[in-house]
């Protein structure tokens, strides 16, 4: 079974169980536990896609000014596919903890977050029936709600916390992640360049809608006006970002090609590496010319008598 990863989102060193949709749990939050809030001081909660375009729509920002505002950086593979989590203050804390009232930011909270303490560990190929959910679940000391006398099904406690919305938007793009974990060297280390289209696709909606609706990418797919009006919906956007990050990772050709549009890229692309080679060339020249006026410079500028034996 393949773990996420990403569904951590509180620091612990404990060794998770493993659940499926059935399995029955013990455990109760509410406003008035003893340790209302702990979860969140020691927050360490990695981000999906619909985390974003939830929260970001919600506190009326851009995707832009939400990543810069509200999220860190982080390395998913060896390879360093992009993550990113949410910021904290100094000690840990998230950023939308509220002392004593809760969560600032709980109807639109990350998935990571409802499912706390239990987490996604693996979701079911929907092409695939028979296929099981898998959750983890940890008990952490601080959390009190295992305490608590209420039992519950992992599939009610996913409906109480309406986390099944964010894993419906949310599926695509974990598949993707396992493909790519799975596919191992077999695809080798993505471009820097499909490392950014990732990132851009997966979090940054806004930049991707414009490189999306820029002239280069009309130029090069084959895309009718009713596809641009649907790229203006996160949604959709978010959608056709998993299919175009599925042919930039693993060369699935998902999208036609305008007429003429590779010849013309690799006519381009011949361009810049004819101009990358004469900028390599003229600095080889400037580093040999380099090398022999210091080498000149060297000769006259020896100390006089440098060569000559004192003896
Ligand atoms: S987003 Fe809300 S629930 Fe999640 S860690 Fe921050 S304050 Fe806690
Ligand atoms: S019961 Fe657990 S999840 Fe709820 S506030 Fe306490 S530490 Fe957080």
């Amino acid at each position: 079974m393949s773990d996420f990863n990403f569904d951590i989102p509180f620091k612990s060193d404990l060794a998770p169980t493993m659940l499926t949709d059935t399995s029955v749990i013990k455990f109760r939050c509410h406003k008035d536990i003893e340790c209302f809030n702990a979860c969140c001081k020691h927050a360490d909660v990695t981000l999906a896609p619909y985390d974003i375009i939830r929260m970001k729509d919600a506190l009326g920002m851009t995707s832009e000014e939400f990543l810069k505002a509200h999220t860190v950086p982080f390395q998913m593979d060896a390879h360093g596919l992009p993550g990113i989590k949410m910021r904290t203050d100094d000690e840990g804390a998230c950023l939308f903890m509220r002392e004593g009232e809760g969560c600032g930011i709980y109807q639109d909270r990350p998935s990571a977050c409802r499912y706390y303490p239990a987490g996604l560990l693996a979701m079911k190929e929907s092409e695939k029936p028979g296929d099981e959910n898998h959750f983890f679940m940890i008990k952490e000391d601080h959390c009190k709600g295992h305490l608590e006398d209420r039992k519950i099904t992992i599939q009610d406690y996913r409906k109480e916390q309406e986390v099944e919305e964010f894993d419906d938007h949310n599926q695509r793009w974990y598949q993707l992640i396992l493909k790519k974990k799975s596919a191992g060297p077999a695809i080798g280390k993505p471009s820097d360049m499909s490392l950014q289209l990732f990132f851009m696709a997966s979090y940054d909606m806004d930049r991707f809608r414009r490189f999306v609706m820029s002239d280069s990418f009309k130029k090069t797919y084959a895309f009718d006006e009713g596809f641009y009006e649907n790229m203006q919906n996160d949604l959709n956007l978010l959608e056709f970002g998993l299919d175009f990050l599925h042919q930039i990772l693993f060369g699935q050709k998902k999208f036609d090609e305008n007429e003429g549009a590779w010849e013309e890229r690799m006519e381009s692309r011949k361009e810049i590496w004819e101009l990358r080679r004469e900028a390599e060339v003229q600095k080889y020249q400037a580093e040999q010319e380099e090398a022999e006026r210091a080498a000149t410079l060297g000769e006259d500028d020896k100390p006089e008598g440098e060569n000559c034996n004192p003896n």
